[in-house]
Parts: C-alpha cells; sequence; structure tokens
C-alpha cells in the first residue's frame, strides 16, 4: 500500500485501539511506527536511486527497473540491502522482538508500536508475488501470501473510500464516545 494510505491507516485504527480501550495513544508516533517499514527498505531505494541519478554515474534505467523481477533485482548490491531491510521491517517476529525488548526498556507496553503490526498486516493481502510480497514469517519460513496488488486503480479507489469511511466512522464513535478517558485538568499519560 502506499505510504499515505499506510499513514492514514495506522491514524485510524490506532485511533480506534484507543477508543477501545480507553488509553491514550499517541498518534503521530503510532504513524511514524506504521510508515517505518517502508521508509527503512523502499526509503532507502529511493534514496540511492535519487543520489544516482544527481551524481550521475551509476544513474539506472527506470524502465529497467520496472521490467526486472526480484531474482534479477537481487543480484544487484542495493537491491539485496533492500530486500534484507525489507524481510526486517515486515516480520511479524522482529516485530514481537522489538516490542517484547522495549516493554522490559520502558516497564509498559508502547501501544504506539502497534503501529508497526498494523503495517505488516495491512501489507500481506495487499501485495501479490510480482511485487514485494509480505515477509511476515521471515526468518522462520519464507511463505508468503500471494495477495491483491494494492497499485491496481480501482483498489486505490476503494482503498480511499474505505479510508474516509474509516474517519467518518472513527469522527461519531469519537464524540458519542465523549473522551471520558481524558478528563482535562488530568495529566495524560502519553504511550
Ligand atoms: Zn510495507
Amino acid at each position: 500500500m502506499d505510504i499515505f494510505a499506510h499513514a492514514l491507516w495506522t491514524a485510524a485504527l490506532i485511533k480506534g485501539l484507543s477508543l477501545q480501550l480507553k488509553r491514550k495513544i499517541t498518534i503521530w508516533k503510532a504513524v511514524l511506527w506504521g510508515i517505518a517499514p517502508d521508509v527503512f527498505s523502499f526509503g532507502l531505494l529511493t534514496a540511492w536511486l535519487i543520489l544516482s541519478l544527481v551524481f550521475g554515474g551509476t544513474a539506472m534505467d527506470f524502465q529497467q527497473f520496472e521490467a526486472m523481477e526480484p531474482a534479477q533485482r537481487d543480484t544487484i548490491p542495493v537491491f539485496q540491502i533492500v530486500s534484507f531491510m525489507y524481510n526486517f521491517t515486515h516480520s511479524i517476529f522482529v516485530f514481537a522482538a522489538f516490542f517484547i525488548i522495549f516493554y522490559f526498556i520502558f516497564r509498559r507496553p508502547l501501544l504506539a508500536m502497534l503501529g508497526w503490526l498494523v503495517h505488516i498486516l495491512i501489507d500481506i493481502p495487499t501485495h501479490s508475488y510480482k511485487f514485494y510480497p509480505t515477509p511476515f514469517l521471515w526468518p522462520i519460513s519464507e511463505w508468503k501470501f500471494n495477495g491483491i496488488s494494492w497499485g491496481q486503480p480501482w483498489f486505490m479507489a476503494l482503498n480511499y473510500t474505505a479510508i474516509v469511511s474509516a474517519y467518518l466512522f472513527l469522527y461519531v464513535w469519537n464524540r458519542k464516545s465523549g473522551k471520558p478517558e481524558n478528563p482535562p485538568n488530568q495529566k495524560k499519560k502519553h504511550i
């Protein structure tokens, strides 16, 4: 899914969780966790492509890039790094390990980190084998789900319609809940 949709879904779902649990979760932190998996994998690739273009020399033929299948892609060092980072950041086991480590460091669950889990769970059904299927079981298993590619126009339209609906739903839910968990004079504990 594109990074804006990831950010919007993370904010909506974590806000929903916060309302459900009646616990304050800092949404912008959850959103940062929610986009981090792609920033630390595709972001690296984008930065590398831009630098290649700016400094010439190793400039890449974008059409060739589009046409490449993962097997060929992984013969190029930068793609090997990207693939490793993609595996690392899109694994539920890596997420769980970090969540537990942070739990012991901060002596409480960092609920904003669930944005990371939301990212992985969203990616599983929205990536097909054609483009970076989600390696959510890495490194235990190589198995990946062959989902629907999020890049198709009909899917994007449906996705953003669903996002708008989710925000309308949250707006109503938030008003109805009357925010009893956040009395104005009480210092809030941010997670
Ligand atoms: Zn992703």
